[in-house]
């Protein structure tokens, strides 16, 4: 099959350490990775367990779960090994926020059955609490000899820190305008609680980072200047990003530009689900954004044309529809059997205009008849015409060329 161009355009990596997050790493030239939270309650063990599995059988890379009371603290290893007896070696991380110090304290099976740590500074403690609970995190990740990610978000910003940035930029001669002081407010809350990590014993290599704000420029300027201070790994989202296009839309715009500079070693869409809708679908945009700028390659991608007022019918882009269905669909047992077929590429198109052309550059192509054309639809292989489909059977009989293509 053909490959993609991974370098075309996109800046070289920003150099980071590398982090072992359970069985899987993250940083320095490894793949940036896929990851997803739940929205389960974590107490609850099955439910939890089988969102997991939904969420890491969809391609999540790793997998959050809020840690926010005793009664998830006590779940999480059970959830672990129902994920274990299922075969799914996925890292769990664990999402700690006012209380984490003493759920781990107390705890300990939970500590060691997650793969890495979240800790969130703006709400670790207050006041005196503040350091040595942030501490006791730090030593029962170097207890466990778990990673950790301070992740800081713009809705939980340290105040305190937030009040000095604010002093410091008063004394200036030209103080920065006020979305300036809070874009540093989160660098500076980020940088020096992976210092004082890396002071209470946390190794350098086993640290990764986030700031996460929902407006796509601040986002932007914000991990741009992490990147420029920091050598630690990146994680990038843009938190709160909201539902349906909205939601994509916003996070690829910003993701798209980070990881076009070479800023970013994991990712996580963090998108509303409609009501009862499913939470995969976050990892799927996760994994598009990443395939459709060339960075990594999941799953055999459809090129299609719109359609317009050519096209005699629906069907093309149902077939269209269809197709990327299928192939997404068979996926975990193809990815088994045959070495890169996740970079096949596949095109699917509404008449003669751009159809044979567009079909000659996929490794399969077909071109449907549009208004005035003979009622025929020819497939190109690697280029070349191989055949031409009539009738009712059309899907199913390209179905079938995909499936032989895939298996020679
Ligand atoms: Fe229209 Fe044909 Fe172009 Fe598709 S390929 S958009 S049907 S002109």
């Amino acid at each position: 099959t053909a490959s993609l161009d991974h370098s075309a355009g996109a800046l070289p990596r920003h150099r980071t350490r590398l982090v072992r997050v359970g069985r899987v790493l993250i940083g320095s030239d490894a793949p940036v990775v896929v990851q997803s939270m739940t929205n389960t309650d974590t107490a609850d063990v099955l439910g939890t367990a089988m969102q997991i599995a939904e969420l890491a059988r969809a391609g999540s890379e790793l997998v959050r779960i809020t840690v926010n009371n005793e009664a998830a603290a006590k779940a999480v290893p059970h959830i672990r090994d129902r994920l274990l007896a299922l075969n799914m070696d996925v890292p769990l991380v664990g999402d700690f926020h006012y209380n984490g110090h003493k759920l781990l304290a107390d705890h300990p099976a939970c500590a060691e059955a997650l793969a890495k740590l979240r800790i969130n500074p703006g709400n670790v403690g207050a006041g005196v609490k503040r350091d040595p609970q942030f501490a006791a995190i730090v030593e029962i990740a170097c207890k466990y000899d778990k990673p950790v990610r301070i992740g800081v978000n713009w809705g939980s910003l340290d105040q305190s820190v937030l009040a000095r940035v604010m002093d410091e930029n008063a004394r200036l001669a030209e103080p920065r305008d006020a979305g300036a002081v809070m874009r540093e407010a989160l660098v500076v809350s980020a940088l020096e609680s992976a210092a004082k990590a890396e002071e209470y014993g946390l190794g350098g290599d086993r640290i990764i980072l986030s700031a996460k704000v929902s407006s796509v420029q601040d986002l932007i300027a914000v991990y741009r200047e992490m990147a420029r201070r920091c050598e630690y790994p990146l994680h990038l989202g843009l938190t709160e990003a909201g539902m349906g296009s909205k939601g994509i839309v916003a996070s690829t715009a910003a993701l798209a530009v980070l990881l076009q500079e070479g800023i970013g070693d994991t990712i996580r869409i963090s998108l509303t689900p409609e009501p009862n809708g499913s939470r995969t679908q976050e990892v799927v945009v996760a994994q598009e954004i990443l395939q459709t700028m060339g960075l990594r390659a999941f799953t055999p991608m459809v090129t299609a044309c719109p359609g317009c007022g050519r096209t005699t019918s629906t069907f093309f882009q149902e077939l269209a529809s269809t197709i990327q269905t299928y192939v997404r669909e068979q996926m975990p047992a193809w990815r088994e059997q045959y070495d890169g077929v996740e970079n096949m590429t596949l095109a699917v198109m509404g008449c003669v205009v751009n159809g044979p052309g567009e079909s000659k550059h996929a490794d399969i192509g077909i071109s449907l008849p549009g208004t005035g054309e003979t009622p025929a639809a020819p497939v190109f292989v690697d280029g070349e015409k191989t055949v031409t489909l009539r009738g009712d059977n059309i899907a199913a009989e390209f179905i079938a060329i995909i499936d032989n293509y895939v298996a020679t």
